[in-house]
């Protein structure tokens, strides 16, 4: 399993494929220990590194992970293979907002795809997440490109900080949930609905 995981991320580091931050799955998978997460969606899939290490946060978890890039569903498909994980994992080829869940739901939604999407993601998968469950959401702070907006250049990119900034502000002004901001990698935002008070390891 370890080599499995190291090679992934030399793959992810020679091929620019960005990979989920050490501190940000640490913080993942202690919440997954501590709420006994079973049912997990990924959005966002790249090669399979952050849904094989979510899976190994304790053996009875689950994950269906969507990814859109051909190339990269194939190379996930080879990794979650080599971890032995395939009984557990289920890697999905499609455009996120074309998959249909219907009959499903999840502890834990990850939201970790475009981010010109955010809220599209959100309002779409929000109503697949079980009561209590949370969903989280990936680079809310895009490589520190949020906090130096004026400093950025290419239009492109400032552009998906906008996008950013204004799926913060759909956050924090959601009638339904309430998100906690996270300084913990490239930034987390974790959401849950207003009624679900029991929830560990968020404080
Ligand atoms: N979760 C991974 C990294 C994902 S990178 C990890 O931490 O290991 C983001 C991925 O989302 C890219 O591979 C991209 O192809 C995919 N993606 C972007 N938009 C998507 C969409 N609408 N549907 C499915 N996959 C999408
Ligand atoms: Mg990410």
């Amino acid at each position: 399993m370890n080599d499995v995981i190291k090679e992934m991320e030399r793959y992810a580091e020679a091929n620019n494929v960005p990979i989920i931050e050490p501190d940000s799955i640490l913080f993942i998978k202690k919440y997954i220990k501590l709420n006994d997460v079973k049912k997990i969606l990924e959005v966002g899939t790249a090669i399979g590194y952050s849904a094989i290490l979510m899976a190994t946060a304790k053996d009875d978890v689950e994950v269906t992970t969507i990814e859109r890039d051909d190339k990269r569903y194939r190379e996930a498909v080879k990794n979650v293979n080599e971890a032995g994980l395939d009984d557990r994992i289920e890697v999905v080829f499609n455009d996120a907002l074309d998959v249909n869940l219907a009959g499903y739901s999840y502890d834990l939604i990850f939201i970790d795809a475009a981010k010109s999407q955010l809220k599209k993601y959100f309002e779409k998968f929000q109503n697949y997440l079980n009561p209590g469950g949370v969903i989280i959401t990936d680079n809310i702070k895009f490589h520190g490109l949020v906090a130096e907006k004026d400093k950025i250049e290419s239009k492109n990119v400032r552009q998906l900080v906008d996008k950013i900034e204004d799926y913060k502000e759909y956050l924090q002004n959601n009638d339904e949930f309430i998100t906690k901001f996270y300084d913990v990698g490239d930034g987390l935002a974790v959401s849950f609905r207003k009624n679900d008070e029991s929830i560990k390891g968020i404080d």
